[in-house]
């Protein structure tokens, strides 16, 4: 066993890489997909667990993770972030069900996670490399400023994660790290080459200037033969159209996949008569509502192939029923 699976839960990020006798977690936002994909894929036990960074859109259904009682978990890692409002319902229930499992020794919990760490988290045949947050980002934590004066928000201490096989391919879990983050990787020449990447932040950000420009550079640093956007068919274009152009221009020919049909794609109202049976068989956020544009995706980590959804199924439900896709524009 080597894949990456990269689940449809709407707006948010969940992965899960899966080796010999090995599995790990990388962010749990509060979609049912993450607890039913753990189920259907028998999954007993996580060696780690990972939030990329404390956002809701990833974090907020660990409590639910940690709760499955089915489940084993070795560690959680989560960092601390002093943006987040300590009154809010949600950072109260968040802190509690961490505290529990640390007190109860049902996971380890460890703050510790930066590009120090290296690849310590591999296992089961996998290559986990820690890429980021780079450690004096991490230890000044979000609220503070880089030595350059920039403002370091929750998204720039994002963990950046390369799961790969020797031997093999490779994906690039890039959370939501900004542009701030991938100036310091960039800044100590991290290696970030992935065969395939899955966009930082949903492929949007407001406080670029230049969405383009930055996704050309992004993808200049990573050379991905495909590109994932986890994102929801919410009421903002997600991934931004020039994030897409910017994609393409760095990397023509690269094979792009969203989780979900965005109405940037596919106005309201969806033509009636679609099916989805390009999608995989793991659950799907979307797929409900038929929501969903290539869903979850399985990775096999052998040849960085698609195993779910089938490329050629998924490019015909795309030719059939997205009015004007980003993917095909030019
Ligand atoms: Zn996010
Ligand atoms: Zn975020």
């Amino acid at each position: 066993v080597s894949e990456v699976i990269v689940l449809d839960v709407g707006h948010g990020n969940s992965a899960i890489a899966l080796g010999n006798d090995f599995a790990l977690l990388i962010d749990a936002p509060d979609d049912p997909a993450v607890l039913f994909a753990i189920a259907d894929l028998r999954i007993e036990r996580f060696d780690f667990v990972v939030i990329s960074h404390r956002d809701r859109d990833h974090v907020a259904g660990l409590p639910a993770v940690l709760a499955n009682s089915s489940l084993s978990i070795g560690t959680v890692f989560v960092p601390a972030d002093a943006t987040k409002n300590a009154a809010s319902y949600q950072t109260k229930h968040l802190l509690g069900a961490l505290a529990d499992a640390k007190k109860s020794g049902r996971a380890r919990v460890s703050r510790d996670l930066d590009d120090a760490i290296g690849n310590e988290l591999s296992g089961g045949g996998l290559t986990v490399d820690v890429l980021a947050p780079p450690f004096d980002l991490a230890m000044g934590g979000p609220g503070g400023h880089t030595s350059e004066g920039s403002e370091i928000l929750s998204n720039t201490t994002s963990a950046v994660i390369r799961v790969g096989r020797d031997g093999g391919g490779s994906v690039l879990l890039a959370g939501d790290a900004d542009r701030v983050a991938f100036e310091a990787l960039a800044g100590q020449g991290a290696d970030l080459s992935a065969d395939i990447l899955v966009f930082p932040h949903h492929g949007r950000d407001s406080r670029l200037s230049n969405e383009r420009e930055f996704a050309e550079w992004v993808c200049g640093l990573v050379s991905p033969e495909k590109v994932i956007f986890s994102v929801g068919r919410g009421a903002i274009a997600r991934p931004s159209p020039d994030v897409v152009l910017g994609v393409k221009a760095a990397r023509p020919g690269v094979y792009i996949a969203c989780t979900q049909l965005c109405r940037e794609c596919a106005p309201d109202p969806l033509p009636t008569g679609r099916t989805d049976g390009h999608l995989g068989s793991l659950p799907a956020s979307g797929a409900a509502d038929m929501h969903s544009c290539a869903g979850t995706l399985r990775i096999s980590l052998v040849d960085a192939e698609l195993g779910a959804p089938d490329p050629s199924a998924h490019q015909q439900f795309i030719d059939a029923w997205a009015h004007d896709p980003m993917c095909r524009r030019t």
